[in-house]
């Protein structure tokens, strides 16, 4: 199975694994859960609820699609970590939902370095705006762990180790100037564009069809 060979090539660079499990079964995810992965991706509120409540508890949800504010309360109590916050009011709600659940929650910055504007995300040049008021501690129950990005569809190898360098330079100045203490993850790279992410400095990729097949359409 490809998961194992995905693993031993992660675990030489010391990358994490989101195995993205939208649209398969609990039987398919159950079946790498038993490899020992423990690290689930979804990007679907309603899935991701349905999977949580059906599968083993020791697993990390990571939620990775856009998330609508009338849906984050219903994540707030178990996710792991949200790799797609991408505004402010998205940063207030959800600290007060995990003040309310009394937990903290991680969150990644999504930002936005593809060139088609489909793609969610804050602009470079905004990021620190958002950053700041994370690193003065005004969301208390929020804790920046890093950003998250999604390279250009494109066969263009260079195009898209441009896009993942410049968000891994925008990674590492924040982490010059803020020393925060968890600011700890890049999370960029998917099956078609995990190798050239990895070489420009990602330490979290999000694999989904690579593991689990393709999904129909
Ligand atoms: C679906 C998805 C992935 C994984 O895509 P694959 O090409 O199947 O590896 C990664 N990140 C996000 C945000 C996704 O929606």
């Amino acid at each position: 199975m490809e998961y194992i060979k995905i693993l031993d090539y992660l675990k030489e660079k010391d990358v994490a694994l989101v195995a993205v499990s939208k649209t398969k079964s609990n039987e398919e995810i159950l079946d790498v859960y038993n490899r020992g992965q423990r690290d689930f991706g979804e990007n679907k509120v309603q899935e991701l609820v349905g999977k949580y409540e059906a599968l083993p508890k020791d697993i990390r949800w990571h939620m990775i699609g856009h998330l609508q504010k009338n849906k984050a309360k219903m994540i707030a109590p178990f996710v792991h970590m949200i790799h797609s916050v991408d505004s402010m009011e998205l940063i207030e709600l959800l600290d007060k939902l995990a003040l309310d659940n009394d937990r903290i929650i991680n969150i990644l910055l999504q930002v936005k370095i593809a060139e088609e504007d489909s793609k969610y995300g804050i602009s470079p040049e905004d990021l620190e705006d958002f950053v700041i008021p994370l690193y003065e501690n005004q969301f208390s129950n929020l804790r920046l762990r890093g950003l998250m990005g999604m390279a250009t569809f494109t066969d263009d190898e260079v195009q898209i180790g441009l896009e993942f360098h410049g968000l891994c330079y925008k990674y590492l100045s924040i982490h010059q100037r803020f020393h925060m203490h968890h600011f700890d993850t890049l999370s960029m790279g998917m099956s078609g564009d995990y190798q050239i992410a990895i070489e420009e400095g990602s330490n979290m990729v999000r694999i989904g069809s690579l593991i689990f097949g393709s999904r129909a359409l």
